[in-house]
């Protein structure tokens, strides 16, 4: 294997003008803007469970920062810093180059300094600590959604679980369908602009990333309250819609997980404004139902009937 700090300079080591000290010392110096609050994530992806071991390096670059900025989008941070650990079962050049620049495309896309991280032999895994800033008392928190608030969603949900599923030959779509759904599997975009404009409008928000009955339940535990949930409102991407009739792809509706949208509370008085922020990020916001002071997410069909079929998103230890 190349020298573990020539790996490092080679792949890893970028100018960082947004930091005091970057990649190369045994920290990095971080100045967070006066008056702000410091927001730290961190995401892991290990091969096997997260992607498949055969992704291309480039879009896995691109997911490991881009599901990491997902999170301090749902806070309405600011990214500002990342870190970078990471295990190689080898040092292949090519992986790394095109790993190395799916990464940095992210990173540049959303103005984020690597500065620093890990590096070892080991099966393929990597994990970002990412740091970004957070206006005091404007985070958007999960813990904070209220009685009446309208819950909203961006984007559209289930492509990612519907080009999971195309992948591994549990559903046969057409070409088109099949590259939207892998783009989004495997590119997700998070909505970090979208969480930053909903700062002090939003009450709650949280990133989609195991589905959107989990996620949302997330919400509803953490503000002891409830949720009625249209299900005809919900968004589906446009390749699922036609498949709704069939339960394992109202399955990816509902509990699919790595869509990376996310799922936001707010009062109904700001309505306009946050139709306003849909036309703006030319994002769709749609709205999908409404924050309950009794407890329990209760999913209603057309006629305003409870469905049945609730189910759980991924948990990894379930
Ligand atoms: P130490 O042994 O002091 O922990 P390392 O040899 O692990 O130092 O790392 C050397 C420098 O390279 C450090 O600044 C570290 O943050 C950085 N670094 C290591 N791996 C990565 C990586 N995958 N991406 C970015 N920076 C890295
Ligand atoms: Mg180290």
């Amino acid at each position: 294997m190349a020298s573990e700090f020539s790996l490092i300079t080679r792949y890893f080591t970028r100018t960082t003008p947004n930091a005091v000290l970057g990649v190369g010392d045994d920290a990095a110096l971080l100045a967070i803007t006066p008056g702000m609050e410091l927001a730290v994530s961190t995401d892991m992806l290990v091969a096997g469970t997260h992607f498949l071991p055969d992704t291309d390096p480039r879009k896995l670059g691109w997911k490991t920062l881009a599901v990491n900025l997902s999170d301090l989008a749902a806070m309405g941070a600011l990214p500002r810093w990342a870190t970078l650990s990471i295990a190689l079962p080898e040092a292949d050049e090519a992986w790394l180059t095109a790993f190395a620049d799916g990464l940095f495309k992210c990173a540049d896309q959303f103005q984020v300094e690597l500065v620093g991280g890990d590096t070892t032999r080991g099966p393929l895994s990597m994990s970002i600590s990412i740091m970004g800033e957070s206006s005091p008392g404007r985070a958007l928190r999960r813990d904070q959604a209220r009685s009446g608030d309208d819950i909203w969603v961006s984007g559209t949900l289930g492509g990612a679980a519907l080009g999971l599923a195309q992948l591994q030959r549990r559903a046969q779509l057409n070409e088109m369908d099949a590259m939207h759904c892998r783009r989004a599997l495997e590119t997700p975009q998070p909505r970090v602009a979208l969480g930053l404009a909903l700062r002090g409008i939003a009450h709650a928000a949280i990133d989609i990333s195991d589905g959107l009955l989990a996620d949302l339940g997330h919400i509803l535990e953490q503000s002891s309250a409830g949720a009625e949930i249209h299900f005809e409102s919900l968004p589906a991407h446009p390749a699922l819609s036609p498949l709704l009739d069939q339960a394992w792809a109202r399955h990816c509706l509902l509990a699919g997980g790595d869509d990376y949208e996310l799922c936001f509370t707010a009062s109904t008085s700001r309505q306009e404004e946050i139709v306003a922020i849909g036309l703006e990020l030319h994002l769709p916001l749609q709205r999908i139902g409404s924050i309950t002071s009794h407890a329990g997410l209760r999913l209603l069909d057309s006629s305003g009937h409870l469905m049945p079929n609730q189910q759980a998103g991924y948990d990894h230890f379930a």
